[in-house]
């Protein structure tokens, strides 16, 4: 649902491959190197996990070699990843915190999971591809997905496509007399993008932000209250000393909007996006 847009995807990518080359043993020669396979990018795990489909058996090891990888058996492991990609809420749902925390002495006490966008059991040789490990929360991750493979055809990988582009949440506003009864508006989100729609299929969204409802409803209420002559008597009151100017304003009032760059940093920021620019708030 939110893109994973780090400057540093790059080098990331190298300094896993740095930190897993060696435990891999021999890896079999193949038409694409360990290098090659570790780093590949979005578009390029495709064309790897064509060629490797009738290679299940060759490639078998390399699921073992990712069970080590997360139960810190390696030296550089899991933790070391999520830490560096600091991807602190779930890119599939934007609901569910993704945070790496580790204690001043060392104590690993929780990271994201990592979902295998291509499965690991039909592709065991993306089992340990940077841009095949997807740090998610639990329910996207073992809940939901479970087995269920993806593929650049069929799903939006958060490393290569922004889902925020192609789907937006809508209200459907019922009676508006009464926003807060519970049939006062319906929450949607929508999406003309085939893939797009799988994602939403896949991992449940809608019944999910079914569950939030009241963020939005807060933003409803926002919108009531703050109307054009009261944001007007607070910028003369306030400008230049509580915030900078109107959008400094309108950023406050809606509570939680973050700019792009920073969407996948804080929960549900995607929903209160779309609905503070539904209902003009920003
Ligand atoms: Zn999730």
């Amino acid at each position: 649902m939110t893109v994973i847009n780090s400057i540093h995807l790059e080098r990331f990518a190298h300094e896993h491959f740095e930190g897993i080359k060696d435990k891999l043993g021999d890896f079999p020669a193949g038409k694409y190197s360990l290098q090659e396979v570790i780093t590949a990018k979005p578009d390029k795990l495709h064309e790897i996990a064509i060629w490797a489909k009738d290679k299940t058996n060759e490639y078998k090891f390399m699921i073992g070699k990712y069970k080590n990888f997360t139960t810190k058996k390696t030296e550089y492991d899991a933790y070391d990843l999520a830490r560096k990609l600091n991807v602190n809420v779930c890119p599939y749902c934007n609901i569910n915190p993704t945070y790496t925390v580790i204690t001043e002495n060392g104590k690993k006490i929780t990271r994201p999971e990592f979902d295998h966008f291509y499965d690991k059991d039909t592709y065991p040789i993306l089992a340990l591809s940077f841009y095949n490990l997807i740090p998610s929360c639990h329910t996207c991750n073992a809940t939901l997905k479970g087995q269920e493979s993806f593929s650049n055809l069929t799903h939006i990988n958060p490393y290569s496509e922004s889902f925020d582009k192609v789907a937006k949440f809508h209200l459907k506003i019922g009676d508006s007399s009464f926003y807060y009864s519970s049939g006062g508006f319906e929450l949607k989100l929508k999406s003309e993008d085939k893939k797009a729609k799988n994602n939403i299929k896949s991992f449940e969204l809608e019944s999910l932000y079914e569950n939030h409802k009241e963020i939005v409803l807060e933003l409803i209420q926002k919108e009531a209250i703050y109307n054009e002559s009261y944001l007007d008597e607070l910028l003369t009151q306030y400008e230049g000393t509580l915030f900078k100017n109107k959008e400094d304003l309108q950023r406050l009032i809606s509570g939680g909007y973050v700019s792009e760059d920073e969407i996948n940093k804080r929960p549900l920021s995607k929903l209160i996006k779309d609905i503070s620019q539904e209902l003009g708030l920003i």
